[in-house]
């Protein structure tokens, strides 16, 4: 699940046990997800055959590998890793098959009363304690099987790859704890983290690209930089503050969404950022989301009677209720749809403390967001613009690689975690499918999945070292107008309610310049650099530093963020200090430049480009902004 998501009024309740798979899932695993999984087997295996009264709890593969929690009283330190692998070596190297058994309820709890399960033998004395109480939460009716690889036999419903020599590479990664089942109340138990991959080549391949991730983080980068500040003790965890050149990267990436956004027709609108209480009961946010919301504000108006209700404020959590309003202050017909609603729009939500993560994890947002309300014929065509102007987007800030993950409903959930619309998903979720596939967008579908009041797509990005990020969400919704009865009148006379499509192609700036940061490791191009040109004279008398100072007017008063450096400092001094900056284009101006009425110019981590006339130099500088070149 993706926080940044316009997160719908979730009609679900969490499973009661989140690490538990249901067949239907299992069934979808992945070629990857069955390597990774049948590490875990055969990490159990290791385990045992060096500590021989361990317990195991769950193994299942996660989005970056495998893990096994295990109950253990040998601290498992890193320092194990090498001989808890070099029994995994000798597991692999025996290639023994993954088996398959049934067995019919009762004999499983005898064999795990006895010991039997996740181990190698039995273990009088030591019941497979977890995996009797996983048996217990296995519905009745569900089939019952174990999977044997060698010695090895564990209560596990597959699937896995063939043979344990299918392993192509794996290594063990970290240890961490982790409560049974998540809940403090439950033992704690040592978490084994490995990731595994088809072959060496890709495992390197991945690590290489931690490496590189590393080198890249945001917050790293960020601070070099002076992007963003998160001052946990004044303004409180989780809500960054733009510093000046972070905020010039706010702004590029607002002036790119204005203006795209106007050309597509869209209108804007400003919202506050309190709503009444009333506001999100009729949206459903409450009482459904309301943990993801900050506490509300009550107030008392002043000569309000002493035993009044107090008013309740919320802060906002999405944009839509608002925007919503928006649409019923004035009457409308079918004349003025489809309605475009704009907004670089702050919301607020709360995420545990230990959930925080730089920008990629905050309590303040600020989001890319539109809501286009649109008649059912409108639909198909207003959806697929929306794709058009992601794919704009992919195309200017480089992404090669992205897919679009539409969710759909599933039948069985319909009146409880679906509004009960058969017709309408239906015909909604056709309507998408067909715009996915005329337009020739790479996707994928997946059933029982969507929000609770359409489906959805998520966008999913992967940035120049091939890390995955979902950066935003598109929502087709068909419930919510009518909660706050949005109508307009449509041809025959008659009073309709309006589709709304929910859209943020560039997510929120948080999420999305973490991830730019990543994407050009802070080189960004020029017309994103939030220093984009420093004008550097060699030397400081006065004719050089006028001609100098008559450049970066020039650049400014053409809106480019130039700043001067013409200090005495050696000329190398102040290019290093440039170049560590990452400012984009250095204009260095020596003597002979002046004379000859040119510039020399330099690019970060480029170097020199040669010197060119005055008024080419600047006039290139302009055009790459304009044309937001890469
Ligand atoms: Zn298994
Ligand atoms: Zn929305």
């Amino acid at each position: 699940m993706d926080q940044e998501n316009q997160a719908p009024p979730a009609g679900s309740a969490a499973a009661p046990n989140p690490e538990r798979k249901t067949l239907d899932d299992r069934a979808k695993m992945t070629d990857l997800e069955r390597i990774r999984h049948s590490a875990a087997h055969v990490l159990a295996t290791a385990i045992l055959r060096l500590w021989p009264d361990a317990q195991f709890a769950y193994g299942p593969p996660v989005e970056t590998g495998f893990y096994y929690d295990v109950e253990l009283s040998h601290r498992i330190a890193p320092e194990d890793f090498e001989k808890i692998e070099a029994e995994m070596k000798k597991e692999i190297k025996a290639n023994h098959p993954f088996e398959k058994i049934v067995v019919d309820r009762d004999q499983a709890i005898a064999e795990a009363q006895s010991g039997r399960l996740g181990a190698l033998t039995e273990r009088p004395g030591l019941p497979s304690k977890f995996k009797l109480d996983l048996l217990n939460q296995i519905p009745a009716g569900e089939p019952i099987s174990y999977f044997k690889n060698g010695d090895f036999i564990d209560l596990c419903a597959g699937p896995h790859v063939m043979r344990t020599g299918n392993i192509g590479a794996f290594k063990l990664t970290s240890v961490a704890s982790a409560y049974y089942k998540g809940d403090e109340r439950n033992p704690q138990l040592q978490r084994i983290y490995g990731t595994a991959f088809k072959n060496k080549t890709e495992m390197e391949a991945y690590f290489t690209m931690l490496e590189e991730a590393k080198r890249r983080d945001h917050r790293k980068i960020g601070a070099e930089m002076g992007l963003f500040a998160i001052d946990t003790e004044y303004v409180g965890p989780g809500m960054p503050l733009w510093l000046p050149k972070g905020t010039a990267l706010v702004e590029e990436l607002e002036k790119l969404a204005k203006e795209t956004e106007f050309a597509a027709g869209y209108v804007r609108v400003k919202t506050p950022h309190l709503a009444r209480e009333k506001m999100y009961k009729t949206s459903g946010h409450l009482p459904y989301y309301a943990d993801s919301m900050f506490p509300p504000m009550e107030l008392r108006e002043k000569g309000a009677a002493a035993d009044a209700e107090p008013d309740r404020y919320y802060l906002k959590a999405m944009n839509c209720p608002h925007h919503h309003r928006i649409f019923a202050a004035e009457p409308h017909s079918y004349r003025d749809l489809p309605l475009r609603l704009a907004e670089y729009g702050t919301c607020y939500r709360y995420e545990q403390s230990g959930e925080l993560f730089g920008l990629m994890r905050v309590r303040s947002l600020n989001m890319n967001d539109a809501h286009i309300y649109c008649t059912e014929e409108q639909f198909a065509q207003e959806f697929r613009a929306v794709n058009d102007m992601y794919l704009k987007y992919f195309k200017i800030f480089g992404l090669e690689k992205y897919q679009m993950r539409f969710s759909t409903h599933s039948a069985e959930g319909l009146g409880k975690k679906y509004v009960n619309e058969p017709e309408l998903w239906k015909k909604t979720e056709d309507m998408v499918r067909k715009v996915l596939i005329d337009s020739g967008i790479n996707y994928v579908e997946v059933a029982n999945e969507a929000a609770f009041y359409g489906p959805k797509i998520d966008v999913q990005v992967w940035s120049a070292i091939g890390r995955e990020f979902t950066i935003a969400t598109n929502q087709v919704d068909f419930a919510v107008p009518a909660k706050f009865g949005l109508t307009y009148r449509d041809r025959d006379n008659s009073e309709k309610t309006p589709l709304c499509i929910h859209r943020a192609p560039l997510g929120t700036h948080e999420r999305f310049i973490g991830f730019l940061i990543e994407h050009y490791a802070g080189n960004f191009p020029l017309w994103l650099a939030p220093e984009q040109v420093r004008v550097i004279t060699i030397g400081a008398e006065e004719p050089l530093l006028q001609y100098a100072r008559a450049i970066t007017d020039e650049l400014r008063a053409n809106q480019v963020r130039a700043v001067g450096d013409y200090g005495t400092d050696p000329m190398k001094a102040k290019i290093a200090e440039a170049e560590k900056a990452r400012v984009h284009t250095m204009l260095v101006i020596g003597g002979r430049d002046m004379e000859s009425g040119n510039i020399s110019v330099r690019l970060h981590s480029k170097g020199p480009q040669g010197a060119h006339p005055r008024a080419k130099v600047i006039a290139d500088i302009l055009q790459s902004i304009k044309e937001r070149q890469a």
